[in-house]
């Protein structure tokens, strides 16, 4: 193994490929802590050309890697065993053009997702990619799994922020395919395969990314409603009087907004009671735009004339923005405070979302009568992370192995209603079994294809995805 390992640092030096148990913890570590994790090592290559040598070496001696980016994925993506060998992108983190007037950037993959969107910021423009790890995670990261976020409803998932790709393929070629045309019909669009493909088929090493004029008008509002229901009817009135600029479309369960107020020093009750619902919308515009303003408070009076809003609040300023905005990011990690959580990222069709909610309320309530739902999610996209956490008196453990069966009921009801049991974190090692359950039989045999057309070997980021 020695010997395997100083080929690797003939090719990357000395320091970038690390073998010391307890330097190797930060990559092994996984996100929830629901999986073990080993590898053989990490390596960490500086450039496109080391990452090909890297894979063709690695092809040479039959050795799995595991791509990794941030390692913030929440599927176990990243997952390796001591056999294993972990490829770490962080190394390749420069911002190679950043193009005003074709607005686009071109970034190696181990940059930083905060960093992206300074430097898009920094030239007037905005890369609207944005999600709780955006501190941490690795815009191939975002890429290997087709991120989400808050921004979808106005901007699509990262699929629809990426015109090119670089991929070092599994035999150690380099697919050059940074492009940078908005239009380009050219036969089978291969960056789409790679795209939420979890490091199978290919380490992602480059990217040409889409930006967008920078909002220098943003209208924060947090509406308190009565069902989900009138959270949609709202959403479509809001969506009319913003002319679609709507960006975010937020919900949060009473259950969660009253742990945040709870636990989180920073908040408070944004009203003087709680409601049953709690909208966060964000409507976005290139500069300030008082009539925007205007059509935007005209809509929300008249949802309460009709009885759809109970309360709303529009902040004033940047820095009360700011802090609506927070209460959104502080009931996940407020979550944590009561105790186990199980965890869904279903979508289903928008319209469905009330029957949705209606079912799966009474599946748990059903299975489980102690146990508490506390969903929230972007409903804008129809994408809800519909999370149960512990019975109070229930022992965690013994709470958490109910997790397949709880995730089986839900999944099943986002199934019936058409919908998806992964719609942004991806499938990792997680929810192999759903695919094999949800999708057919012919789409799991192209599947299958493709990952053996591409890794005829199986040595990247293998069991992931697709068994
Ligand atoms: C607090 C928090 C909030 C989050 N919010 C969201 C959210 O709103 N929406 C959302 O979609 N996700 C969210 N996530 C999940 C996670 O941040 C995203 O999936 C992110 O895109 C992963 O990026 P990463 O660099 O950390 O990738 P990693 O975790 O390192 O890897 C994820 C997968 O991509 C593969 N991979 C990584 N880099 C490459 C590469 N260069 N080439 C090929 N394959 C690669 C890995 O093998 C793995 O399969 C959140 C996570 C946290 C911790």
């Amino acid at each position: 193994m020695s010997e395997f390992i100083n080929g690797l640092r003939a090719i990357v030096g000395d320091r970038h490929a690390v073998t010391r148990k307890d330097a190797l913890k930060r990559f092994t570590e996984e996100l929830r802590g629901r999986y073990q994790s080993d590898c053989m090592g990490v390596v960490f290559p500086g450039s496109t050309e080391e990452v090909s040598r890297v894979i063709r070496f690695c092809a040479a001696h039959g050795m799995a890697m595991v791509p990794q980016g941030g390692n913030t994925g929440a599927m176990g993506g990243t997952v390796s065993t001591p056999e294993q060998l972990i490829v770490n992108l962080q190394r390749l983190d420069r911002i190679v053009e950043v193009d005003r007037v074709n607005q686009t950037m071109t970034v190696q993959a181990g940059c930083i997702l905060a960093n992206i969107q300074e430097a898009a910021k920094d030239a007037g423009l905005l890369f609207p990619l944005s999600l709780g790890a955006q501190g941490s995670c690795q815009i191939g990261g975002n890429i290997a799994t087709n991120a989400g976020g808050i921004n979808v409803l106005q901007y699509g998932n990262t699929r629809d922020l990426v015109l090119g790709i670089e991929v070092v393929l599994a035999d150690g070629r380099v697919w050059q395919g940074l492009n940078r045309l908005r239009k380009n019909n050219t036969g089978y669009d291969l960056r789409h395969l790679f795209i939420g493909s979890e490091g199978t088929l290919g380490i992602i090493t480059a990217a040409v990314l889409k930006l967008f004029p920078y909002p220098g008008g943003r209208i924060v509002s947090l509406i308190g409603v009565e069902t989900v229901s009138a959270a949609l009817e709202l959403m479509v009135s809001m969506k009319s009087a913003s002319s679609d600029r709507l960006t975010s479309f937020e919900l949060m369960s009473q259950r969660s907004v009253e742990t945040a107020v709870t636990h989180m020093a920073q908040q408070r009750n944004p009203f003087d009671r709680f409601y049953p619902w709690y909208i966060l919308a964000v409507v976005d515009s290139t500069e300030p735009d008082p009539q925007l303003r205007s059509r935007i408070e005209t809509a929300l009076e008249q949802a309460w004339t009709d009885s759809i809003v109970r309360d709303a609040v529009i902040a004033e300023s940047e820095s009360q923005s700011a802090r609506l905005m927070l209460l959104r990011e502080d009931i996940v990690e407020a979550q944590k405070f009561l105790g186990g959580s199980i965890k869904h990222d279903v979508a289903v069709p928008i319209s469905c979302v009330p029957d949705f909610m209606d079912s799966a309320y009474r599946a748990i309530r059903d299975y489980m009568p102690e146990a508490i739902p506390y969903p929230y999610g972007h409903l804008g996209d129809g994408n809800l992370h519909f999370n149960i956490t512990q019975p109070p008196n229930m022992d965690r453990e013994v709470f958490l192995g109910h997790w397949k069966t709880i995730n089986t009921l839900v999944h099943d009801i986002a199934h019936h209603y058409h919908g998806s049991f992964s719609a942004e974190h991806g499938i990792g090692i997680t929810k192999l079994d759903e695919m094999e359950k949800y999708k057919s039989e012919t789409e799991l045999d192209l599947l299958r294809d493709i990952k053996s057309l591409f890794d005829p070997h199986g040595i990247l980021n293998p069991g992931k995805v697709i068994r």
